[in-house]
């Protein structure tokens, strides 16, 4: 199973918290530069020709700022140059106040049958504190226009003089518009980013509290029905996101755009992050890739172990042991000192579910062994 992302790097204005690749400004070069993801599709098309793909994902920036006939015209392409598996998982990342009817009417015909709304919190004040472009009233629209069809709504933990009953409140209003899927992301300020200076000036809550909300609020989404199957993502029986399994699976995919990466045959590849710079190269017919590492034996098994362990379906021991060796052998001291946060059921280990938030500080151990 491999994926296909496609970054659209468009916004209507920037968050505060923002350190993505996307500009506020540029949603004029929309038709350019899809031009050249299309391109830059037909220039992969070769290479990819015998990778079966299971899930498309189009993430930002903000995928529903723009004309809807562009995720149409992305569609048809993959379809035309890629082996898009029958019921393939295809998912569009889109913010409150940009969508309506015509456009998910649009979004349908292309195929996309998941949904992520950029919901984050319910509290106006605190959405605007973040200089978000919509109200909580915008989400409720939108979840209208979402009713029946499968989506996450993104819930953010440890913004400025939030609460655990703002979260709560979040959480509700996120399930109430009927969300089958909830990601729980503790906000991570960036230096560089407006809210850099809140961080700086103690005015965002300390590591403690956020750790403390989110353990409330994984209690909170499991008595309503939301299952964890990886850190930061709860989901409705047989919700979970394929397209994101793939990625903890340590799984293959293509990205197209600026800034897109992908992971194939052992070899990761990363586009610009400069806009100018990834159309003038995908126009002259060339791949916009800046950075090429082929990833060594020693490295691959440590980010097996790593995403595997972020999620709740844990580590097979025998996959393992087919691509790399016997799991204790290789890790025998590094599973020494962690062993009292791993369970080991059968075939299967697990960061143990009361330690899944502290999951970093357990698989560090193993990244030089
Ligand atoms: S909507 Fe997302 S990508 Fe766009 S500015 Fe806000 S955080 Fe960044």
């Amino acid at each position: 199973m491999a994926g296909i992302y496609i970054h659209i790097p468009f916004c209507r204005q920037k968050c505060t918290y923002c350190d993505f690749t996307s500009f506020p400004d540029r949603l004029g070069y929309a038709e350019a530069y899809m031009a050249c993801v299309y391109k830059e599709m037909e220039l992969r098309k070769e290479e990819l020709k015998d990778v079966e793909f299971d899930t498309v994902y189009f993430g930002g920036g903000t995928p529903s700022v723009i004309d809807p006939k562009y995720i149409l015209g992305a569609m048809n392409q993959i379809r035309k140059c890629f082996r898009l598996k029958k019921g393939a998982e295809v998912t569009i990342e889109m913010n409150p106040g940009t969508v309506d009817e015509k456009k998910i009417e649009i979004y349908r015909k292309a195929g996309i049958n998941r949904y992520s709304v950029g919901l984050q919190t319910a509290i106006d004040s605190q959405l605007a504190d973040l200089n978000r472009i919509h109200t909580a009233r915008h989400f409720a629209h939108t979840a209208t226009l979402l009713k029946g069809e499968n989506f996450n709504a993104d819930v953010m933990i440890g913004l400025k003089e939030q609460t655990f009953e703002d979260i709560r409140k979040t959480i509700d209003f996120a399930v109430l518009g009927g969300a089958s899927h909830i990601s729980l992301y503790a906000l991570t300020a960036e230096d560089g980013t407006p809210i850099y200076t809140d961080y700086l000036n103690g005015l965002l809550p300390d590591e403690d509290t956020v750790a403390d909300f989110y353990e409330r609020s994984r209690a909170y989404l499991e008595e309503k029905g939301f299952a964890r199957y990886e850190i930061s993502n709860f989901c409705k029986p047989g919700r979970e996101s394929r397209h994101n399994l793939n990625y903890w699976r340590r799984g293959e995919y293509v990205g197209f755009g600026v800034s897109a990466c992908s992971f194939m045959r052992e070899r990761r590849l990363t586009n610009t992050l400069d806009l100018d710079e990834y159309m003038k190269c995908v126009l002259s017919g060339f791949l916009p890739v800046v950075d090429a590492e082929d990833i060594d034996e020693k490295t691959a098994r440590f980010e097996y172990v790593m995403l595997h362990l972020r999620t709740r379906e844990g580590l097979s021991l025998s996959d393992f042991s087919a691509r790399y060796g016997d799991f204790f052998e290789r890790y025998r001291n590094a599973y020494e000192k962690t062993k009292a946060f791993l369970s080991v059921e059968g075939d299967t280990l697990r960061v143990k579910d009361e330690y899944l938030y502290v999951q970093n500080s357990v698989v560090v151990e193993y990244m030089e062994a």
